[in-house]
């Protein structure tokens, strides 16, 4: 193979073949190929796309150059859920019991936050103890004893990726459709699970802004699972305003508690059932969305979800005192600040993208990949659309470090809620849903 010919035929808009890609990322992996080879190739692919069965065979090349999770044999169905990201995305925390709860497996291999959205492994582990580590064997044991298991990516996993990505971030190459999904895909599909169901977020807390760049990306997610073998569902939802009252990392685990009791925010427990719903309906569990969501919703009220919780907590190391007494057990901010109404009215909109600029200045995200984040810092008490506030009653709670950063970011906390005579219904949630 001569890189810089498939490079010339990407550049010219043609198909490169399953074998020519598989051997550009095994080249790419190994060091053959060097970056600046690479980083042509990916301009040449922003500019003429791929076709479906391209960006299958980047995929199941990337997912290969790594270790590959195999749970055939199991007696659970495997199935797991991907979200695109978003502020206060704590979907993950009681999804996983909930699916566990109803007789799948949940192997579930979850990243960081970077920039405004938040990770599942931060929020994981700013519960004492918490390991989000496990070694393959104990991961196994995990999902095996409980039902489910969250852990971080490893440098086994698709490590072709890590460099690809790295690459992509300093050439202005990452906003491309086959890119993404063959990033996001072979990440996922590597850890093994039979379904996935995916969340594809879409407005101004997330990356896809719009709905038809939101359904493009779901498009090519769902064709290339398929591809490689896999039950694929997705629900497109709404990210112009934050998910929940809570947005941070100790502060999403208490809600996302709340909601495993059958409680916390009515946004965030109807987006958790209804993705969980699809990850059964794949599976088989049960015959249609509507009883799904209806059986799923009796786990959540009666504690048979939050009691998978409490052993996942447990088996991860993390003290499982969380479950009954989060205040507690989870670490405590230095200073909160109550950000007051300057009028009285309805709240009307919650941009999410600038309370994700908030939250991040607090000190709950990263904006380089090294920085360490506050696992006490946030937001709670966060007004929704269609409540009602008069003049000086808190808009929200800020959670900081230290009284100066929770007083200076109080303006441009208040300047996230738009406030007005009449309430306004909010926009749906789940946008569409794909199956
Ligand atoms: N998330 C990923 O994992 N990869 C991308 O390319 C974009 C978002």
């Amino acid at each position: 193979m001569v890189a810089q010919w498939l490079i010339e035929r990407k550049r010219d808009g043609h198909a490169l073949s399953v074998a020519e890609i598989h051997a550009l990322i095994r080249g790419y992996a190994d060091g053959e190929i060097p970056d600046y080879q690479m980083a042509a190739l990916a301009m040449a692919v922003f500019f003429r796309g791929m076709t479906t069965e391209e960006t299958a065979a980047l995929t199941d090349a990337m997912l290969r150059s790594g270790e590959v999770l195999d749970w055939t044999g199991w007696a659970r169905p495997t199935a797991d859920k991907h979200s695109t990201g978003g502020i206060g995305d704590k979907l993950s925390l009681p999804l996983a019991p909930l699916a566990a709860s109803a007789g799948l497996a949940v192997p579930m291999i979850s990243g960081r936050g970077l920039g405004l959205t938040g990770g599942t492994l931060d929020k994981l582990e700013s519960i004492p103890g918490f390991n989000t580590r496990l070694d393959n064997d104990a991961f196994r044991r995990v999902v095996a004893d409980v039902g489910c298991a969250i852990i971080g990516q490893t440098d086994r996993l698709a490590p072709a990726d890590r460099k690809l990505y790295a690459l992509r971030d300093v050439t202005a190459t990452v906003p491309s459709i086959p890119l993404i999904t063959a990033s996001i895909m072979s990440k996922k599909l590597a850890e093994g699970a039979a379904s996935l169901v995916l969340d594809v977020k879409c407005g101004r807390g997330a990356f896809m802004r719009n709905r038809a760049q939101a359904r493009q990306l779901a498009d090519s997610l769902l064709a290339t699972g398929r591809a490689l073998g896999r039950r694929m569902s997705a629900v497109i939802s709404d990210m112009d305003q934050p998910l929940g009252r809570s947005v941070g990392n100790a502060v999403e685990v208490a809600e996302s508690i709340d909601i495993l009791r059958g409680k916390g925010p009515a946004d965030v427990r109807a987006l958790t059932l209804a993705l969980t719903a699809h990850m059964t309906i794949l599976s088989g569990t049960y015959p249609s969305l509507a009883i799904a969501q209806r059986e799923l919703a009796a786990r959540l009220d009666d504690g048979r979800a939050l009691d998978v919780f409490r052993r996942m907590v447990a088996a991860q190391g993390g003290s499982a005192g969380v479950v009954d007494d989060p205040v507690r057990h989870l670490p405590c901010p230095g200073a909160t600040l109550d950000v007051p109404a300057p009028r009285s009215g309805y709240v009307t909109f919650v941009d999410a993208e600038q309370i994700g600029r908030v939250v991040l200045q607090l000190g709950a995200g990263r904006r380089r990949t090294e920085d360490v984040i506050d696992p006490a810092a946030g937001i709670v008490k966060l007004v929704q659309c269609g409540d009602h506030v008069a003049a000086g009653e808190p808009l929200m709670r800020l959670q900081a470090r230290d009284h100066s950063l929770v007083e200076t970011l109080c303006e441009a906390a208040a300047a996230a809620v738009t406030l007005a005579d009449q309430p306004q219904p909010r926009s749906p949630l789940v946008m569409e849903e794909i199956t």
